[in-house]
């Protein structure tokens, strides 16, 4: 691997700037003030990154090795015996490094470091762009463009990651993460010219990241604005096709650093704000409706991949329609499929049948609608008693703006439920298991009194005044509770 994602000199840098149009705007206006946060902490954290970028092509060399090992040795590695545990053997070990710690602690850095992960450390998105530049570098195609595609993608991930069984079983790891990688690859040697088509426009960890990245504390912001709002572009330095000038936005900022040159007039700089801000200020950081509908399908198709594996009503369904297919002479019913769509491992007494795998999908799916159609109905009573309470813009508008404030208490719920394991390392410091509950608890109710907060912001920019606020949150504060009260079984139990 040579250079997976190459920069330019500092001499180039100023050449590049000058000939970007996106990097061309309105004067410059004061980013940092002497003695400020920004000043203290964002200038060397912003120079340290801009000395050493180009050495960053070994760090994802490295994370390339390590993500290759994580999630291919343990296919060559003998069954790990019952009393094996993380620190004595690697199948072990890998499987936690992966939900235990990789996942929660990048949706976690999100709050505090924004999508560092996506810049610095992961080895998918820079093989992605390493073939990108030995590739075929064809247009993007409309349907990769398509903002829908990316949220297509995270449901068949995730979907197949359930019934393939990808906590418990190496071959499902290795498939799932090692198909994503052979696709970011594909994407890259096939489309875009120097860019990272698959960060921007497929990739299901992406996407999840860039939604929660607008309530971190970091973000990149232009020297020179230039009005209009976010747009985007392929004539750009940016390899996610952001108009430097006009970024508003953190969704699709992956913290490359390219754009960042302290001696230059023009480009983004590092900027420290208070987590949620963006949230808040939403109507200024380019609102979509594809995010909002992801926030409320995301959270829904995984609650579903929770849900089936504790609830034991699950069963008593499952009972109830496998006999109804065999009324119907449907034996096929319960025949198992191909091991790539479910789980197929009679050496761990694990056969899911075409019920299993119909069972799985109809409940993610279905907890998926509920809980989007929850979620809306409740943003769109907060929408409507905005506006009959002197909420400005139109239903849809508010309702999307609004639609934001479910995004700490769906990041915790995600955490909770599906990195839970991590909370398991308190066991090591002597907690119980009420006492992780507890933590749990605490940490899930953290994330629903930010969700009101922000709701509470978001008013406010509607135009609503203190007295008149409390109505429409009530609905907002259904939804949360709701989308705890589906994470239950998860923070404290069945
Ligand atoms: S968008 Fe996906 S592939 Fe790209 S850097 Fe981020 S996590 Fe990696
Ligand atoms: S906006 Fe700048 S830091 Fe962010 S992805 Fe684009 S080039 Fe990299």
């Amino acid at each position: 691997m040579r250079s997976l994602q190459k920069t330019p000199p500092p001499a180039a840098q100023h050449r590049l700037a000058a000939n970007d149009p996106t990097l061309q705007s309105t004067p410059r206006i004061p980013l940092r003030i002497e003695g400020s946060i920004n000043a203290k902490i964002a200038t060397p954290v912003e120079s340290f990154f801009v000395r050493y970028r180009e050495q960053l092509v070994w760090v994802h060399a490295v994370m390339f090795v390590l993500f290759l090992g994580v999630i291919l040795a343990p296919l060559f590695l003998p069954e790990p015996a019952q009393s094996t545990t993380i620190f004595n053997n690697f199948t072990r070990f890998a499987n936690y490094a992966m939900w235990g710690l990789w996942f929660p602690l990048v949706f976690m850095s999100v709050i505090f470091t924004g999508r560092s992960w996506c810049g610095v450390l992961c080895p998918m998105g820079a093989a992605s762009e390493w073939a990108n530049k030995k590739g075929l570098q064809r247009t993007i195609p409309p349907w990769l463009r398509w903002e829908g595609t990316p949220i297509v993608s995270f449901l068949i991930i995730t979907i197949l990651g359930q019934t393939t069984g990808v906590r418990d079983h190496p071959e499902a790891m290795a498939e799932i993460f090692g198909g994503t990688m052979l696709a970011a690859i594909l994407t890259g040697y096939l489309y875009g010219k120097n860019k990272r088509a698959w960060c921007r426009h497929a990739c299901p960890i992406g996407l999840l990241l860039g939604v929660f990245s607008r309530i971190g504390a970091v973000q990149f912001s232009p020297k020179r604005p230039k009005p209009g709002g976010d747009i985007y572009t392929e004539k750009t330095v940016c390899p996610t096709m952001i108009h430097i000038a006009r970024k508003e936005e953190s969704r699709h900022c992956i913290e490359c650093f390219r754009c960042v040159n302290p001696e230059a007039k023009g480009g983004l700089s590092l900027q420290l704000r208070h987590p949620g801000e963006e949230v808040e200020n939403i109507r200024k950081h380019n609102p979509n409706p594809y995010e909002v509908a992801f926030l409320f399908l995301g959270v829904g198709v995984a609650l579903g991949g929770f849900l089936w594996l504790v609830l034991p009503q699950y069963n008593e369904l499952r009972m109830a329609v496998g006999g109804w297919f065999i009324e119907q002479d449907q034996f096929w019913i319960g025949e198992s499929g191909p091991s790539w769509l479910m789980s197929v491992h009679p050496e761990r007494r694990e056969v899911f049948t075409w019920l299993d795998f119909l069972m799985i999908c109809g409940t993610m799916i279905g907890c998926m609608l509920l809980l989007a159609a929850i979620l809306s109905l409740t943003t769109a009573a907060a929408s409507w008693l905005s506006g009959k309470l002197g909420g400005d813009q139109s239903f849809r508008k508010r309702f999307i703006e609004l639609g934001y404030q479910y995004a700490p208490v769906a990041m915790v719920s995600l955490i909770i439920g599906l990195g839970g394991e991590l909370f398991d390392l308190l066991a090591l410091v002597g907690l119980e298991a009420s006492g992780i509950g507890l933590v749990k608890g605490g940490f899930f109710l953290l994330g629903l009194l930010w969700s009101i907060h922000l709701g509470n912001r978001i008013l406010a920019n509607q135009g609503l005044s203190v007295k008149r606020r409390w109505l429409p949150l009530i609905p907002s504060l259904s939804g949360s509770i709701l989308v705890g009260l589906g994470w239950w079984p998860a923070i404290f139990g069945v």
